[in-house]
């Protein structure tokens, strides 16, 4: 079976107070997510999967819908949700519309994490292995989807920025940088499990938390880290401190959230004013 569904802007009806959770907010379009339901909740949760991935199932009102996370080198146009409901398959049609992200050009003195030198480019082959695993890792629980801002500080680069760095074209900016002076306390945006603690080349000391259902959260350049790989974290716990560690221009938090393995903008997971 075979359905295709119109996406509303400011879709009105997640912004319910009924839910226990708040819900991130709907943007369909590259680095954003869409929302989409796949099944009544007297049904069993179905299982769901865009470009191969798994995708979050959460319940709201006697639905489950389906919370996808949109690449942002997904090209706008149709797109297609794979879902398994009650022993039938079906794929649901939606849209995403282009999103024009704006340029950063950056000035870095140290030469080698602009051209990294061959050992550097060995290991930084094998942390995008690892990263890429990281973040495609979906487990059962269901997902937390109310997030806080993990530190207080004025955003310093925003998500989806096309990054210009000495002159050279770099991945387009796949989180939020937060910037605050070195040890301001970095805290959980939302309960879950440490799943990595480490110190990347170009993410220097960095945090990754599981919140459930294929949702990540990742905290980098610390300069301190106070949790540990395994532990179950509550929203707020204290998870490092603010630094400048890996490639960074100056102290700040570099926060990126995923979804389905995507990275999305960690923006849409906060409440306004916050
Ligand atoms: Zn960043």
């Amino acid at each position: 079976m075979v359905r295709a569904i119109t996406i509303l802007t400011g879709l009105t009806l997640l912004a319910c107070a009924c839910t226990t959770q708040a819900f991130p907010t709907q943007q369909a379009v590259p680095g954003g997510l869409v929302i989409i339901p796949v099944a009544k909740q007297s049904q069993a949760a179905p299982l769901a999967y865009y470009a191969g991935q798994r995708v979050t199932i959460v319940p709201h009102q006697g639905e489950w819908l389906a919370l996808v996370g949109i690449p942002l080198d997904a090209k706008p146009g149709p797109q297609q949700l794979e879902v398994a409901s009650a022993g039938q398959q079906e794929t649901i049609s939606f849209a995403i519309s282009h999103k024009s992200y704006r340029t950063q050009r950056l000035r870095l003195a140290d030469h080698n994490t602009v051209e990294p030198d061959e050992a550097s480019s060995a290991r930084i082959i094998q942390e995008l292995a690892l990263q890429k695993r990281l973040v495609r890792q979906f487990s059962e629980q269901e997902a937390q989807t109310e997030f806080i801002r993990p530190v207080a500080g004025r955003d310093s680069g925003r998500f989806g920025l096309r990054r210009i760095l000495n002159g050279h074209q770099r991945q387009p900016h796949s989180g939020m940088d937060i910037a605050a002076a070195s040890g301001t306390p970095v805290r959980v945006a939302a309960s879950g499990r440490v799943i990595y603690t480490g110190t990347l080349f170009f993410s220097g000391q960095v945090v990754y938390v599981d919140h459930g259902g294929g949702l990540l959260s990742m905290y980098a350049h610390l300069s301190q880290i106070h949790v540990q790989q395994g532990e179950m974290v509550t929203q707020g716990d204290l998870l490092g401190l603010v630094g400048k560690t890996g490639r960074a221009t100056g102290p700040h938090l570099h926060w990126s959230v995923y979804l389905n393995g995507a990275a999305v903008n960690p923006a849409l997971f906060l409440q306004k004013g916050n």
